[in-house]
């Protein structure tokens, strides 16, 4: 692994699905080791994807078929954020699903027929082969009679098992250049899922690690809110990626396999101490209301909470130690 970043105090990690932790629905190696690994960190663990040819339902079995355990609150897909977005500023419209895959995602929303040229909004999913040029004349007509226009995330390509294919990403930005109507996109690299999911964890930006193997939409995109962000080697990653890229990664990984080592390196000391937590209730000498230091913070003890910090500090309770930085 590589990378210039020194950033410390990580207390999440944001973990891309497609080409990070599975090949569509194939488990890449190690990823729930991985996961299993960050979890015992301490670590608070979210999923985000841009996959919409699936359900979120779908893309939760995958992940638990691979082993990965993973509850409703932690996954954030496009296609939710997507839903969202169109409840509250399309609240009424018909919109025209561009999609490989189904609407079942963007819940209450009325979907026009794929040749109603006449729709409000032209939402635009993953690519795949209904992205005919006839279907996407009928968008681009919705487009030029006032339709607004969404994309459901930015990536121009995703890997797939038979090779590279043009994704969302680029029919939006090329309807975009036909229509002159800007697109709204409302997954990655747009701030919303990564705000969500760092809301979720209740952390700040700059204690979440984001990964992922899309170095604009995933790895920059989270960097750009204050995140660390690192790169993977798998999936749609191609080394020419660093070279267009403009900045960066803060870090560089073969595969989610070296995740939990890097993970662990940049983990708060709180966190990285509850993969093997001291045992014991009171230190030697400790009394309700001594203060201590712990996982870099000055905390005091108390009659009814003392008991947490004690727990934790037994070990290196210093009272009666020489020389101990800990207690003061
Ligand atoms: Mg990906």
């Amino acid at each position: 692994m590589s990378g210039p970043g020194t950033t410390s105090g990580i207390r999440g990690v944001l973990l891309d699905v497609e080409g990070v932790l599975l090949r569509g629905t194939t488990p890449l190696p190690s990823a729930a080791d991985a996961v299993t690994g960050l979890r015992r960190l301490g670590l608070g663990v979210r999923f985000l994807t841009d996959t919409t040819s699936q359900t979120s339902a779908r893309i939760a079995a995958s992940l638990i078929h691979a082993g990965i355990d993973v509850d409703g609150g932690e996954l954030f897909t496009a296609a939710a954020a997507t839903s969202a977005y169109l409840q509250e500023h399309h609240p009424d419209a018909r919109c025209l699903l561009l999609n490989d895959g189904g609407s079942e995602e963007l819940v209450g929303m009325r979907m026009a027929d794929p040749d109603d040229s006449t729709a409000d909004v032209v939402v635009v999913g993953g690519g795949g082969p209904s992205f005919s040029w006839k279907q996407l004349n009928v968008a681009l007509n919705c487009l030029l009679g006032g339709a607004a226009l969404v994309a459901m995330h930015g990536a121009p390509i995703w890997h797939t098992g038979d090779g590279y294919c043009l994704d969302g990403g680029s029919y939006a930005r090329m309807l975009e250049e036909a229509s002159g109507v800007t697109a709204v996109v409302t997954g990655k690299p747009a701030p919303n899922m990564f705000l969500a999911a760092a809301s979720s964890i209740g952390e700040p930006c700059g204690r979440l690690l984001m990964v992922g193997d899309d170095v604009v939409n995933d790895v920059l995109a989270a960097q750009d809110l204050g995140m660390v962000g690192v790169q993977v080697r798998t999936g749609k990653f191609r080394p020419t990626d660093l070279q267009r890229a403009d900045r960066r990664p803060d870090h560089i990984v073969d595969s989610i396999a070296d995740l939990p080592e890097l993970a662990s390196a940049l983990a708060e000391p709180r966190a990285a101490a509850r993969r093997d937590p001291p045992q014991g209730s009171f230190g030697p000498g400790g009394r309700p209301g001594d203060r201590v230091t712990y996982g870099g913070r000055i905390r005091r003890t108390t009659p009814k909470g003392g008991a947490w910090i004690d727990a934790r500090c037994s070990r290196r309770w210093a009272r009666g130690r020489q020389g101990s930085p800990l207690l003061r």
